[in-house]
């Protein structure tokens, strides 16, 4: 794969280096619905190293007009497994690890034992904030992202140099994306600007996103992003909180 022209296009934009340092890292995707099928996909096509794919569930019906990496004879499958299968055939130079598991105190250490980079496509606020607390303990960064109706949120979170996701993050409002829908243009931004986030941070050692929070709602043509600031009694990283 390395003396083909197969990363030549994405060699050219990234620099030799940059790129090199995409082909040694290895990614934990959590959660395979719309948004984490189309980044995991988008990172194999990128060339990483490893893909440790993390999902709980079993395809639906009702995921595949927006997921990317099943189809129909895979509805009844673990979700790990058939995105693994199908990186397999396309992307051999990626290795794709499926984990058929909850993102969870009890399970971190086997998710995320040698992983540079986290990708948040959960698609609830309780595993983003176990997210949020692993990561800060254990300094990796993450990319936080999420998809619902036509709009799209986005940030980068590196620990002890960005706002954590606890300092900014919304109370949770009891809406999820099987309540109010999602649209898969939606699912596909979010993945998109997660991924070159991701991108940035291995190849350069930082995102745009770091600091801020990008917001888009797609039927309104809405793009923009806001300044993120650290709460000083921030439970996970606040120098002034209660222990
Ligand atoms: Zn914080």
């Amino acid at each position: 794969m390395q003396n083909t022209s197969f990363f030549l296009r994405q060699v050219r934009a990234l620099g030799a280096t940059g790129h090199s340092r995409l082909r040694k890292a290895c990614v934990a995707v959590i959660g395979l619905g719309g948004v984490g099928s189309h980044s995991a996909l988008l990172l194999a096509q990128s060339g990483v190293r490893e893909l440790r794919l993390v999902d709980r569930d079993l395809v639906e019906e009702s995921n595949l007009s927006r997921t990317c990496l099943f189809g129909g004879s895979d509805v009844g499958k673990p979700k790990a497994e058939a995105a693994a299968v199908f990186l397999s055939r396309y992307f051999p130079h990626v290795e794709g690890i499926p984990l058929f598991a909850q993102f969870s105190s009890s399970t971190v250490r086997l998710l995320l034992e040698g992983v540079d980079l986290v990708l948040d496509c959960s698609d609830n606020h309780s595993t983003r904030e176990a997210i949020n607390e692993v990561c800060w303990q254990r300094s990796i960064p993450w990319v936080y992202a999420g998809a619902q109706g036509f709009r799209v949120m986005a940030s980068a979170i590196v620990p002890r140099r960005t706002p954590c996701f606890a300092c900014w993050s919304l109370p949770r409002t009891g809406e999820s994306c099987s309540l109010v829908g999602v649209m898969n243009t939606a699912v596909a931004v979010a993945s998109s600007v997660q991924v070159q986030s991701a991108v940035d941070l291995i190849s350069q050692g930082r995102s745009s996103l770091e600091k801020k929070l990008f917001f888009a709602d797609l039927k309104k043509g809405v793009f923009v992003t806001k300044p993120l600031s650290k709460n000083l009694s921030c439970a996970v990283c606040g120098i002034k909180r209660i222990t």
